[in-house]
């Protein structure tokens, strides 16, 4: 006889991908219970642009409420060029982007979204979450999958009908997989010869020179040049700015959160403007991350077995859409499983169907903005035509199949 626990839906890793699913599944009914190796869930990372596609699905899982006094809501987007500090393009979000998308874009501090996701996780009675709580490695078999956990030295299995590998970029659940069924490399997430550095700085530090140079305070800005770009945007209630610098580079590990030489940092914007060369120096710190991708993406291993998040697509942020793409991957999980279901075969199979397609689609976008971001010479002479020629409303509208689509809608 089945044992209720073989029931539950099981999910390795605690960050945006894990949350989201945890709490879309518990609303459709599952019974969810969630392992996080981290003892505590720490405020790794920083800023985070969260685009309707994504705020149109957190509203459902009830978070913006908590959400919202933390983030900012940008007037407007601007592309800038880096070297002459002018807008190229100047975009309008605010209402026009509520009213256009029936969502807000926000941009935020990620551990103000974790925080939000974690108060709901704990007040949701179907989840159940382990910190402490490292996956080691699971057991798929014909009626259940096990995980062996390591929590606080306790080594303990736990069954369950689905594992979800919501552990990022890293993950063990696919470093599992690889090791069984295939060549080692063909799904190993890739390194992107581009570097990520960030820093946060709070609002009175943030350089005049830059300020001034946008007629909105409260706005994101991208600083396009040659090789290297510098996006930045207001987070903690226009508290603090978020800065994210993104330059080619080497490289240097698996990690996260690794404090940066800013010398390099300096020499990768050297001639561009004083606005944003005045921002490089004011950050007595900036951390960096080298930026990896997954060449492959798969979400359905098994039947038993799903990857989501930067766990199967991880993403240059060039779209800024990474993480929407983990929050997506949750609500159509959810829209396509059913409690009352015990074979999920079908639904996983149009799930990934759908998302693959949608996956593919997001990070096209995201090469194709690498390409516009970084250019120089006649390309980005071209590119600063192009945008001159094109009216705002047309960079809106552009933007429509991305901001509009609704993730738990199965037939979209
Ligand atoms: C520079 C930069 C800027 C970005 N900006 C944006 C942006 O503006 N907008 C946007 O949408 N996205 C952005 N992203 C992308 C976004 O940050 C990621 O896509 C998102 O955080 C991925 O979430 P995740 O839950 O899949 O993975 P993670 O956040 O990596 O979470 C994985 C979790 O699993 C846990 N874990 C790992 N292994 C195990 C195990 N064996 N057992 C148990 N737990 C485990 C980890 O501790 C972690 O908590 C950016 C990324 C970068 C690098």
């Amino acid at each position: 006889m089945q044992n209720q626990n073989d029931q539950r839906i099981l999910i390795s890793g605690a960050g945006l991908a894990g949350m989201t699913t945890a709490l879309a599944l518990a609303d459709r009914g599952f019974s969810v219970l969630m392992m996080e190796k981290a003892p505590a869930l720490s405020e790794v990372g920083a800023g985070l642009q969260l685009a309707p596609n994504a705020t149109r699905l957190l509203e459902r899982l009830g978070v913006m409420d908590d959400l919202l006094p933390q983030a900012v809501s940008p007037e407007a987007l601007y592309l800038m060029d880096g070297v002459k500090a002018q807008p190229l393009i100047r975009m309008e979000l605010g209402s026009q982007a509520a009213q256009r998308w029936n969502a807000p874009y926000i941009t935020c501090h990620r551990a103000d979204l974790q925080a939000a996701l974690l108060k709901a996780v704990r007040a949701h009675p179907n989840i159940t979450l382990h910190l402490g709580a490292n996956v080691l490695s699971h057991h798929i078999a014909a009626d259940k999958v096990t995980i062996r956990v390591d929590h606080n030295d306790q080594i303990s299995d736990y069954s369950g009908q689905l594992l979800l590998g919501c552990d990022g970029v890293w993950s063990a659940q696919r470093a599992g997989i690889n090791q069984q069924n295939k060549p080692a490399d063909e799904s190993r997430a890739r390194f992107t010869d581009h570097i990520a550095w960030r820093t946060t700085l709070p609002i009175e530090q943030v350089p005049q020179s830059f300020l001034s140079a946008l007629k909105d305070q409260l706005s994101v800005s991208a600083w396009l040049g040659q090789g290297a770009h510098l996006i930045a945007y207001p987070i903690k209630n226009g508290k603090a700015y978020n800065f994210v610098a993104i330059t080619d580079g080497e490289d240097i590990g698996t990690s996260w959160d690794m404090k940066g030489d800013s010398a390099a940092l300096i020499r990768s914007f050297s001639g561009w403007s004083q606005a944003v060369g005045d921002v490089l120096q004011a950050a007595p710190q900036w951390t960096f991350w080298p930026m990896f991708e997954m060449p492959e993406p798969k979400l359905v291993i098994d039947k038993r077995l799903i990857l989501l998040g930067d766990a199967s697509h991880a993403m240059t942020p060039f779209a800024a859409q990474g993480a929407a793409m983990a929050i997506e991957d949750a609500a159509s999980l959810a829209a396509h499983l059913s409690p009352e279901q015990s074979d999920h075969s079908a639904a996983l199979a149009a799930f990934e169907k759908q998302r693959l397609a949608r996956i593919a689609k997001v990070a096209r976008r995201g090469k194709l903005n690498r390409f516009a971001y970084h250019a120089s010479g006649p390309v980005a002479l071209g590119r600063n035509i192009m945008f001159k020629l094109r009216k705002p409303d047309d960079f809106l509208r552009d933007l429509d199949w991305l901001y509009q689509y609704d993730a738990a809608d199965i037939t979209a």
